[in-house]
């Protein structure tokens, strides 16, 4: 009985006294943790909860959302956390998607219809209270299903990875040996747990270890500095558009960061002038590249690498291995492009229900992650671009993030992205996307290209926008671009 449900009962019997969660709603140490999650796990059952059924949540971060998570676990059940920020189609899509049974949810949030649904709040406590507090032992193992985690659903519909208590637990070990979380960690999580960046490299490690987590429903730059203060906080993870916006804002120049040991970043590029402004201060700036499917971390860069190969994802976690290989899963020398393969014990074994895309997402046992990339002679791998958003010009692959970084490189443009789009004579040309820093006109910057980039690189046209569709962790939403350019 090794499943994550078991967690607290373990810091209980190591720790019982220190503050494993933090959060405008309360203060609770690792004994109290463990009597709610039993309860918790009890009044579940109350509501049918069985080994296996699914088990949602819907809010901003709050400990009832740990709660619900081990409590889940203790029960064999699998937990589905759910984005807030989704339109209410897609999160019955969700819920239908998992056959949720029961739905833990924030009052403020909407109510999509389930067989059994729970507010946090009076409700919630009230079911924590007038249930029996000896604990449940019901046998729940590593290779046991854990919890379903939707992606972000850059270039398609969410898909369900069904994660085991196994795969979240090599995740957690893999930061452990890598991030080097000490015990008196106290952790800011102000990433949103339903993603995996915020639960998986952040919030689970800490608990493991027996640190202290500070959750924080929602995020803001000049709060977040004050919180760093005022708790003493000595680790943070983030997306690059959360660390960007602390260091530019006014609280930053004054701010102290003495207790702050390191800070981690994921998720998407990070741009080289963010990594230097934490490096100056003397905060430790690592960096990493996952997905949901690998629980998530994959590469991970920090330490003194962290200046030496900034602009790379650095080099495989501990316990995940990592392949560059070519469409006939060849391995491709160092310098060259190639797509990324993983394995490991924190890669899921399917998607939720999706048996097609599960074989399609395999291959010899490899996780096929969809991206770009291309190792240097140390081993130190770049991301380059997702395979789905390169295209073919005249029978010539076109990578739109080399001609993005190029064209960025013209002090005029503030932010762009290349697409390709339909043409008659090449199959596809690229079309560049730009939000302007200045007047600017569009042959200027063709021109500026001219001999930066060969002749197919260069788009045929480009258009001017006020602004380019983001996803919330700042990744180009290329799929609502090509479909507004077809
Ligand atoms: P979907 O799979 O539904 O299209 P998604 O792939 O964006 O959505 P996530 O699992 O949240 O969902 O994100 C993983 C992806 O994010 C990776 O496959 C990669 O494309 C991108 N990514 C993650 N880390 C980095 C990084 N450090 N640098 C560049 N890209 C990154
Ligand atoms: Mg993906």
């Amino acid at each position: 009985d090794f499943g994550i449900g078991s967690w607290t009962a373990r810091r209980a019997r190591k720790t019982p006294h220190k503050t494993a969660v933090l959060d405008p709603g309360g203060r609770f140490t690792y004994a109290e943790l463990h009597e709610r999650v039993h309860r918790l796990a009890h009044a579940l059952r109350g509501l049918g909860v069985r080994r296996g059924d699914r088990v949602a949540y819907l809010g901003p971060n709050h400990h009832a959302f740990l709660e619900t998570l081990f409590a889940s676990g203790v029960l064999g059940a699998v937990f589905v956390p759910l984005n807030t920020r989704l339109a209410e189609p897609e999160l019955r899509h969700c819920l239908d998607d998992s056959g949720a049974a029961v739905l833990v949810r924030d009052p403020g949030l909407p109510a999509p219809p389930v067989p059994r649904a729970v507010a946090v709040g009076p409700e919630y406590e009230d079911l924590i209270a007038s249930a029996p507090s000896d604990p449940i032992d019901e046998a729940v193992g590593l290779d046991d299903p854990c919890i379903i985690m939707y992606t972000s659903g850059t270039t398609g519909r969410p898909k369900g990875a069904l994660l085991t208590h196994g795969n979240l637990t090599w995740n957690a070990f893999n930061v452990l040996v890598d991030i080097d979380l000490a015990s008196d960690e106290t952790t800011l999580c102000t990433a949103p747990l339903f993603h995996t960046a915020g639960l998986n490299m952040t919030c689970l490690p800490t608990l493991l270890k027996g640190g202290t987590v500070v959750l924080e429903p929602s995020f803001d730059p000049e709060r977040t500095l004050k919180l760093v203060r005022s708790l003493r906080v000595t680790y943070m993870f983030g997306v690059p558009v959360m660390f960007a916006a602390i260091a530019r804002s006014a609280a930053w120049a004054g701010a102290d960061l003495s207790s702050l040991r390191r800070v981690s970043c994921g998720g998407a590029p990070v741009p080289p002038a963010t990594i230097a402004a934490y490096l100056e201060r003397g905060v430790v700036f690592s960096q990493g590249y996952g997905m949901t499917e690998a629980s998530p971390g994959v590469l991970f860069l920090t330490g003194e690498d962290s200046a030496r190969k900034a602009g790379t994802a650095g080099v495989p976690h501990f316990f995940t291995d990592v392949g560059i290989v070519d469409a006939d899963a060849r391995p491709v020398a160092p310098g060259a492009r190639g797509e990324v393969v993983i394995h490991g014990p924190n890669v899921m074994r399917e998607y939720w229900r999706r048996p097609e895309d599960t074989a399609a997402a395999f291959a010899d046992g490899w996780f096929r992650t969809g991206d770009i990339a291309s190792a240097d002679a140390d081993g130190f791998v770049s991301i380059l671009d997702r395979a789905k958003d390169v295209f073919i010009s005249g029978g010539e692959n076109v990578s739109p993030a080399e001609v993005e970084a190029a064209l960025g490189a013209h002090p005029a443009v503030a932010d762009c992205a290349v697409i390709g789009v339909p043409d008659p004579t090449w199959g596809e040309v690229g079309r560049a996307v730009v939000v302007a820093a200045g007047p600017v006109e569009a042959p200027e910057l063709l021109a500026f290209l001219r001999g930066r980039l060969a002749g197919y690189k260069i788009p045929k046209s480009v258009v001017f926008t006020a602004e380019l569709p983001r996803s919330p962790t700042g990744k180009i939403i290329r799929r609502a671009l090509r479909e507004e350019h077809r």
